[in-house]
């Protein structure tokens, strides 16, 4: 794998930081001994790894592509991680993102731009972009990312991967860099369902650090991949198959339910009647959530602090008009108006309002059918720079990821064929804690 880095790593650029290579061949040789001393070591054990830099890691910049913490090494490992290591899963180094998380291409890092590895003309996805290039060009086996709004399944779907959005609540999100934090869980992002599955048993659990940790009794994930799909009663919700949806995609979409009914499964059309106001509640709730988080980047406890300044609003005032991009403080911005007095009523509330009403929509659904499929994304991956000017198109390519994020339920992308050689995503969306579910259906297509 680091030979494969310094292959390709020039034109891909999916990492913000690798790890030394003395040190990475040093864990290799521990990995090495102790299956000398006929230790019995866990699945994981030695198998390379990259984690998005919105995640915490004890010894490496955790830097949210973001020059406001550029320099930031954070005191400790985010829960994921430390369940990780302590399966002996090796590091390489943390993935390129868009900026805190907000975006849809990895267009907006501070750093660098990441490229589609099927066409480097093309964006990866985003804001988990670094992390799916990381792996599709093979400068890692899998890769740690974070999903707020989309942002493992968008750039899975684009990259031709596996990438799971857990149930609200299964993984713990003590060391994520909060950005919107009743939308945002860490997952999965791996060539396979067999190896997503793999990561999910190690990183999925309750962690009293996390108060928003659910406890549940413990699944094993890969005993759930059965190739049987027998009696699975599959919706397929009609909003999702309009005439934004690329054609040859609802094609493709359509071949896989076909294959499902085959294998005995059954599909029916369904109606999410409410699914046209989820896109703007999402950015209402995400951008009024993120304006709180990121109140704390201050200059003063973390990051960037500009180098003069006359007093303390100056210092606040200069430190974050210098070191935020302009993605970061539009959102700030609007979710700042969206949470104030006399629009609160009208934006916030409203939206949490919606909220229920999708999730009543999806749970309806659910008192009847297993599973959920729908397209990923309605286009495949689109050119760099197409819409980093257009904040409101880039914003559109959350249509179909946005609902499960608002509601906690989990989803899982998996490839689903091509388009002039570019992949096609396929969502499975699940009950809540029905991960068992969704991967058991995803694991028809391996
Ligand atoms: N594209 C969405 C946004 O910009 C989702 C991002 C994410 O899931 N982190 O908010």
């Amino acid at each position: 794998v680091l030979n494969r880095i310094d292959e390709v790593e020039n034109l891909v650029q999916s990492y913000i930081t690798i790890c030394r290579k003395s040190l990475l061949l040093s864990c290799a040789d521990k990995i090495d001994t102790m299956i000398k001393n006929g230790q019995i070591l866990d699945d994981l054990a030695g198998i390379p790894m990259a984690v998005k830099d919105n995640i915490c890691t004890k010894n490496l910049q955790t830097t949210c592509a973001s020059k406001m913490l550029k320099n930031f090494i954070s005191p400790y490992d985010a829960t994921a991680v430390k369940k990780l290591y302590d399966k002996n899963a090796i590091l390489l180094g943390k993935t390129n993102m868009d900026e805190f998380a907000m975006g849809s291409s990895t267009e907006n890092s501070a750093f660098k731009i990441t490229k589609n590895p099927w066409d480097l003309n093309r964006v990866p996805g985003g804001s988990s972009g670094g992390s799916a290039a990381s792996v599709a060009s093979g400068e890692a086996f899998f890769a740690l990312g974070s999903d707020t709004g989309g942002s493992i399944r968008q750039p899975a779907s684009f990259c031709g991967l596996v990438g799971l959005k857990p149930t609200y609540g299964l993984i713990s999100r003590y060391g994520l860099v909060a950005y919107a934090s009743s939308l945002e869980q860490i997952g999965p992002i791996t060539k396979d369902v067999k190896d997503c599955a793999l990561v999910l048993n190690t990183i999925a659990g309750y962690d009293n650090l996390d108060s928003t940790s659910v406890k549940r009794r413990k699944v094993n994930y890969l005993k759930c991949l059965k190739q049987d799909v027998k009696d699975i009663k599959i919706g397929v919700p009609i909003e999702y198959f309009g005439s934004e949806l690329d054609e040859d995609i609802k094609k493709k979409i359509f071949n896989a339910l076909d294959i499902l009914e085959g294998l005995g499964a059954k599909y029916d059309e369904v109606s999410l009647p409410h699914m046209e106001y989820a896109l703007p509640a999402y950015y209402i709730i995400a951008a009024a959530e993120c304006s709180c988080n990121l109140s704390r980047f201050d200059g003063i406890r973390y990051g960037y602090r500009a180098e003069s300044y006359n007093g303390i609003e100056d210092l606040l005032i200069k430190t974050r008009s210098k070191s935020f991009g302009d993605e970061v403080k539009r959102r700030i911005i609007f979710g700042t108006y969206c949470l104030s007095k006399g629009y609160y009523d009208e934006y916030y509330n409203r939206a949490l309002k919606v909220r229920t009403l999708i999730k009543n929509d999806f749970q309806k659904i659910f008192d009847e059918y297993d599973v959920i499929i729908m397209p990923t994304t309605a286009t495949v991956a689109f050119k760099l720079g197409e819409k980093k000017q257009k904040p409101l198109e880039m914003y559109m390519s959350d249509l179909c990821t946005v609902p499960v994020n608002i509601t906690g339920f989990p989803a899982i992308s998996i490839p689903c064929g091509f388009k002039n050689g570019l992949p096609i995503g396929l969502q499975i969306i699940g009950n809540y804690f029905e991960e068992e579910t969704i991967l058991r259906v995803a694991y028809t297509f391996e």
